[in-house]
């Protein structure tokens, strides 16, 4: 595993989890390209068979510098809205074993051939070369950094998925991709020295989030609210009114419409993303589904819904501690979400795009919400680059290192190994 703190001088080999305990997968197949047969790995009663064969533990190597893995099936999108099963083609090895009774599948493979497929799973390997290059060392230095390192107690430098970084292995490579990482390779962005834990997310609104209001955690010099837009002043969006009388102002930022046709989005992101309105969006629901909602998501069976509060937003507006109000058993009863996170998991049957949203809504004769509107900016916790932006700067011909310096203020970039 990568070790936090720690510059390597040679390129790393990574190890990234394809199937998680968590999935509580049982069976998986696995084709080499070079191969005819399929192999069939299934978890039975506690034993791991390959081929009806038990086994402690099943190892696949690459035969040859060109063959890879074809696996089938691998989730992506886990718990968000574009959840689906996938096929992947991988190179490297494939480690499997069981965990907590079921499957656990681990590819180790060499970081620059891990980060060609990064940039090509989260955005599209058609997006001009200043983005996929951004993309890429932003991917390689927030992985370096090993900041999060999010499934630390399963050995692993990050999983397949949106909860570290998106990695669908070689299926949507193309000859730019290809050549956008290797113009790139072992380049990474330091501040004082040390690697950056630089976070990205597919579109920030218009104003990017300071790390310490998404995450528990303090704020890093380079991941601070930044203007998505040629002109730096910051606007305030910290109140409810602020951020209302913005949404429909800030429109010529570099991952607004103006900058990115939302008809031409589909071009760029990831296969797996649906297109659609992120700059801008929103959503309704009336009182028997915001009931049904709440109560299944914080597994509190409310009567009735009666408010919903904002009570503190970050810099780009997301709100990062929400008040609901209703009735619990017919007793008057408040749950606050404190976090970014939570809010969009608690007010949406999968996940809203972002917490940076207002709301209109109506009441019903018994002062409950009748219906509520959200009117909603950006998609993802917002900090750091903003992919969306980074894409609008790429188009109108800024370079890999401006659209960097604007993300990420004060860093550099250095190559660390040849
Ligand atoms: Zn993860
Ligand atoms: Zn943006």
């Amino acid at each position: 595993m990568l070790v936090k703190g720690q510059i390597p001088t040679k390129e790393p080999k990574v190890l990234i989890g394809l199937v998680l305990p968590e999935d509580q997968q049982k069976r998986v197949t696995i084709k080499k390209s070079d191969s005819k047969i399929d192999h069939k790995i299934l978890v039975q009663h506690d034993t791991l068979l390959l081929d009806g064969n038990p086994l402690s533990r099943i190892h696949f190597n690459q035969s040859t510098a060109d063959s890879y893995f074809i696996i089938h099936p691998i989730q992506a999108g886990r718990g968000f809205h574009w959840e689906k099963h996938i096929t992947i083609q991988v190179l490297g090895s494939i480690d499997i074993s069981i965990k907590d009774g079921s499957l656990f599948v681990i590819n180790q493979i060499p970081l620059e051939q891990y980060l060609m497929c990064v940039a090509t799973s989260e955005m599209s390997g058609g997006c001009p070369p200043a983005l996929l290059e951004s993309q890429t060392i932003a991917a390689r230095s927030w992985l370096l950094a090993a900041d999060e390192q999010k499934h630390a107690h399963l050995g692993l430098d990050a999983c397949n998925d949106d909860c570290c970084q998106r990695y669908q292995g070689m299926g949507n490579l193309t000859e730019t991709a290809k050549k956008a990482s290797q113009a790139t390779r072992g380049e990474i962005i330091m501040h004082h020295h040390a690697i950056c834990d630089t976070r990205y997310s597919k579109s920030c609104g218009g104003v990017s989030e300071s790390n310490d209001y998404v995450w528990k955690e303090s704020g890093k010099p380079y991941l601070r609210a930044v203007h998505d837009n040629p002109n730096p002043t910051l606007p305030d969006l910290q109140t409810n009114e602020k951020f209302q009388e913005w949404y429909s102002q800030d429109s010529d930022c570099f991952c607004s419409p103006q900058t990115v046709p939302e008809h031409k989005l589909h071009q760029y992101l990831g296969h797996v993303d649906k297109t659609g309105s992120y700059f801008r969006w929103n959503v309704t629901f009336n009182q028997n589904e915001l009931i049904k909602l709440i109560s299944n998501k914080t597994n509190n069976p409310f009567d009735s819904i009666q408010s919903i509060k904002p009570l503190k937003r970050g810099l780009s507006g997301r709100i990062i501690q929400l008040e609901i109000k209703g009735h619990l058993n017919g007793i008057e009863s408040i749950i606050l979400l404190d976090s970014e996170y939570e809010i969009r998991r608690v007010l949406h049957p999968h996940f809203m795009f972002s917490s940076a949203f207002f709301m209109k809504k109506s009441l019903d004769t018994h002062s409950n919400i009748d219906e509520i509107s959200f009117y909603g900016s950006g998609w993802g916790h917002g900090a750091g680059l903003c992919q969306i932006g980074a894409l609008g700067m790429a188009l109108n011909n800024y370079s890999t290192k401006e659209i960097l310096n604007h993300y990420f203020k004060s860093t550099e970039l250095e190559k660390i190994y040849d």
